[in-house]
């Protein structure tokens, strides 16, 4: 085949002529001048940081098609206009394909007219499309989205493990691996498995100090989103923003877009089970107008590109703080304040970790899920700054950064040393109790003393703890046991999420150690209060 010219000289006329901007951002300019020469990288960089211009611009800079690899399969074709739009040849092979259209593709790729060329990593992988990519002349490769590699990450896919090989096949061929998931464990996973070894690694910060961190404590979730939405959904002028709430079953989304829609927001669901006429149609409008709040399921706004989303809330605990991270990530793109909110409760950890025990797969890949679970719920019941927190997760070093719940009103915190010994010790007789299955609910009546038929069924009221926690509310017990789950004092094990306590009791409950609380904002407990 014959190679596709290339297109520019330099990369600041690439970057006027096709893409209409003024200068680069970050170290775009020498992560594109490392690629055009001919070297390897590997990119860290935040959401909406400007990856996609590290491997567009040295595809049109250098002799042939720059192949990039990506799973977002959805995607694509959006990608593949919005560049056709600028004047750049791109084209996409992936599975959802008419045959007709992809051997066109194959034609344009083998004749040297393509830039670009998208493919899915599970099509990369078959001998027709390298030996396809052999014949022509590939200018480099983009392994976009290469945490996928990571075993250990959240985001897993088998197929990215082949993509070590293609340094093999094509060894004079440049390669560039980019995501927006930056802890040091997928860095040395990246590097290792995708062969990066003599690449030079661009690490850019990961903090989004225009987003204000914020997260509650769950009361009525429905009514504390509509307060936030009324708070923060209208721009100084006083139209309605755009904004994201992302929720973890179908069901809800269905049923929070409802309530919202009820009090006047102009909220939509968007889920995989909606057919894709109405998700066009949902995604169109959100891109297209203003105002428009979208409650979806964490599939949504993968890639999507826009700019002023002004909010982003969680009404679900997310599965983990690289999750999390990515999906806030989606707001305030055009640097301008935006906010992230999120609700969590008890109940979302144990809904959580009856998911984590019905998941496939064996038992580390659960540990693993666990662990994230585990370091998600620390974020949480922090009583540091959040964004501190969060960038330390990872491996970034910060201030408290006065843009965050915690800084902005630090939570006060409590000697809970006392309140822990009792309901730890609790959990103590409630283990010794074989192929029981005593939730976070149980085990607070019995400390507050309620008599349900539960309790009388077991002869719980004959415990030496029963009733000795009536100076706390349920809600405050609840808190209690969120924060010693995230303290790593407690466990919600199997699919009932039962507790149990963990090494690290034992000195609490010798006296030897002392538990910090921090106190809940009033309000939220008093709401919680009046429901319970
Ligand atoms: P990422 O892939 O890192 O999430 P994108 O490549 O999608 O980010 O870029 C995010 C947004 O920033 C896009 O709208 C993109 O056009 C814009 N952008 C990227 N680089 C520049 C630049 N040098 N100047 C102005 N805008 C840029
Ligand atoms: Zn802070």
């Amino acid at each position: 085949g014959r190679a596709a010219p290339a297109r520019f000289g330099t990369a600041l006329e690439a970057l006027h002529t096709v893409f209409g901007y003024e200068s680069f951002r970050g170290e775009q300019a020498e992560i594109i001048a490392q690629l055009a020469g001919g070297g390897d990288a590997v990119v860290l960089m935040p959401t909406g940081g400007g990856k996609s211009l590290c491997y567009q611009i040295p595809a049109l800079l250098r002799e042939g098609t720059g192949v990039v690899v990506s799973p977002l399969i959805a995607l694509m074709h959006d990608q593949v206009e919005a560049l056709t739009r600028n004047g750049v040849r791109a084209a996409y092979l992936n599975s959802s394909q008419h045959p007709g259209d992809r051997a066109e593709v194959e034609r344009a790729f083998l004749a040297g007219e393509l830039d670009l060329l998208y493919i899915a990593p599970e099509r990369l992988n078959t001998e027709g499309a390298k030996s396809l990519l052999s014949r022509g002349r590939v200018a480099l490769f983009a392994i976009d989205e290469a945490h996928c590699v990571s075993q250990w990450g959240h985001d897993f896919r088998p197929d990215y493990l082949a993509l070590g090989e293609l340094a093999e096949r094509w060894p004079d061929v440049p390669r560039i691996a980019l995501t927006a998931t930056a802890t040091e464990a997928t860095h040395r996973e990246i590097t290792e498995r995708l062969a990066l070894g003599d690449a030079r690694h661009f690490v850019a910060s990961f903090d989004r100090p225009n987003i204000q961190y914020r997260i509650a404590p769950k009361a009525e979730v429905r009514k504390q989103l509509l307060d936030f939405v009324r708070s923060e959904g209208r721009d100084a002028d006083g139209n309605p923003v755009s904004g994201i709430v992302y929720a973890l079953s179908r069901a809800s989304t269905e049923k929070f877009a409802g309530y919202l829609a009820q009090h006047g927001v102009d909220a939509m669901p968007y889920h995989a089970g909606l057919d894709a006429e109405t998700r066009r149609r949902t995604q169109d409008r959100f891109l297209r107008e203003d105002g428009v709040v979208i409650v979806a399921t964490i599939a949504f706004g993968m890639g999507i590109d826009k700019p002023d989303v002004r909010f982003v809330a969680h009404v679900d605990l997310p599965k983990s703080v690289e999750g999390y991270y990515q999906e806030t990530g989606r707001a305030g793109r055009d640097g301008a304040p935006a906010t992230a909110w999120l609700a969590y409760g008890l109940q979302d950890v144990v809904q959580q970790r009856r998911m984590i025990d019905q998941s496939p797969g064996d038992l580390a890949y659960r540990r693993r899920l666990q662990s994230h679970l585990d370091t998600m719920l620390a974020l949480c019941e922090t009583v540091s700054c959040r964004r501190q927190n969060l960038l330390a997760y990872f491996g970034q070093r910060s201030e408290p950064c006065g843009n965050c719940d915690t800084c902005l009103e630090p939570p006060a915190s409590w000697d809970g040393t006392i309140p822990a010994q009792k309901l730890l010790s609790t959990v103590v007789r409630l283990q010794r109790e074989r192929g029981q299955r005593f939730g976070a609910g149980h085990l607070i009546d019995i400390l507050r003393g309620k008599r349900t038929a539960r309790v009388e069924q077991y002869g719980h009221d004959a415990l030496s703890t029963w009733s000795i926690g009536g100076d706390l509310s349920d809600s405050q017990w609840r808190s209690v046991v969120r924060q010693l789950l995230a303290q790593g004092l407690l466990q919600a094990k199997g699919e009932y999420g039962v507790l149990e306590i963990t090494p690290d009791a034992t000195p609490v409950l010798a006296g030897e150690r002392q538990v910090s609380l921090r106190t809940e904002p009033e309000r939220q407990v008093r709401s919680e209060r009046r429901k319970a």
